[in-house]
């Protein structure tokens, strides 16, 4: 029987621990999440962020621009966060509308308070294998993986997926660990044949059970990154009928989804902790 790795309770086991860092320090930890507008995911996502920040006992604050906001006031308010020595991390919630350049924002965030890990500094820092705050999604499925036990010395990877949020920066982390990474993404020619050759599968495409079971390799270790919304289910990039071809997997909900999140303030206390030392 395959193990499904349980997200869920990495993160328990992660908040646990920070719960314990958090009671050692003389301060608390400050998060402000900036959200541009009233787009119905980002709402949520920044309702979540503030209230499991809050749940540790950090000070956290969602700061909720009205979607014209242009990008110089944005500009303004980051300058503002980065200046003010109580607040320890900055997250301003993506995707930003249209009129707004992602890129100069991403840009504007202080990098010792960039908790999401997206500025060049921190990308930087971190292919270099340098400490940094490291991108909440992939540093969660890592630390999945460590949870279950999975060995990736000198095992074959492939990430469905290039972006900068999941795929690049998991390829870093992976090669860090010393996995033999291939990148795949929507130009890769005979995908099921590049996708059957890993040991650790991971899908983060955004297309509702696109890895069907012909294209995972037997006893793979599959991690699902995907999030579709198909009707009122929630439903994952892996087909969960390849879930028997695996030795272990991540389930959706309930598997990556939640250590994004716990990453994050997991990232705000390290910003904390090395800003404040
Ligand atoms: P993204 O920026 O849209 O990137 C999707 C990637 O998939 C791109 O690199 C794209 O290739 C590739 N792709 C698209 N169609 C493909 C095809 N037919 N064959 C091979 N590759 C293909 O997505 P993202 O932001 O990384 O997110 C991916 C999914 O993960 C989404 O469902 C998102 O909601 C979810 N997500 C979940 C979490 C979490 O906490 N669980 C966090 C972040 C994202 P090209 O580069 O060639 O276009």
């Amino acid at each position: 029987m395959p193990t499904e790795m349980r997200g869920h309770v990495v993160a328990r086991a992660l908040y646990d621990e920070l719960r314990q860092v958090l009671a050692g320090l003389s301060y608390v930890p400050a998060l402000r999440v900036v959200r541009l507008g009233n787009d119905p995911a980002s709402v949520s996502y920044t309702r979540l962020k503030d209230k499991r920040a809050r749940e540790l006992g950090m000070d956290s604050k969602v700061i909720a621009l009205p979607e014209e906001t242009s990008e110089a006031e944005l500009l303004g308010l980051i300058a503002e966060l980065n200046e003010d020595d109580g607040v320890d991390g900055i997250l301003v919630q993506l995707p930003l509308p249209a009129h707004v350049d992602e890129g100069r924002v991403i840009e504007a965030i202080s990098p010792a308070k960039d908790v999401d890990g997206f500025h060049p500094y921190n990308v930087g820092r971190l292919w270099a294998g340098q400490e940094t705050l490291e991108p909440c999604t992939p540093a969660g499925i890592i630390r999945i993986l460590d949870h279950y036990g999975v060995d990736l010395e000198g095992r074959e990877a492939v990430i469905v997926g290039r972006s900068n949020i999941v795929g690049k920066p998991l390829a870093s982390l992976l090669l860090r660990r010393n996995a033999t990474v291939t990148v795949a993404h929507s130009r890769t020619r005979d995908l099921a044949e590049v996708t059957r050759r890993a040991e650790v599968l991971v899908a983060a495409v955004g297309r509702p059970r696109f890895i069907t079971p012909e294209m995972v390799r037997e006893g793979a270790v599959l991690i699902d990154v995907g999030i579709s919304r198909v009707g009122e289910d929630l439903v994952g990039d892996i087909d969960p009928a390849a879930h028997g071809k695996s030795s272990a997997y991540t389930p959706v909900p309930g598997g990556v989804g939640p250590m994004t999140v716990a990453m994050l303030l997991a990232n705000t206390v390290k910003a904390a902790r090395h800003r404040r030392r």
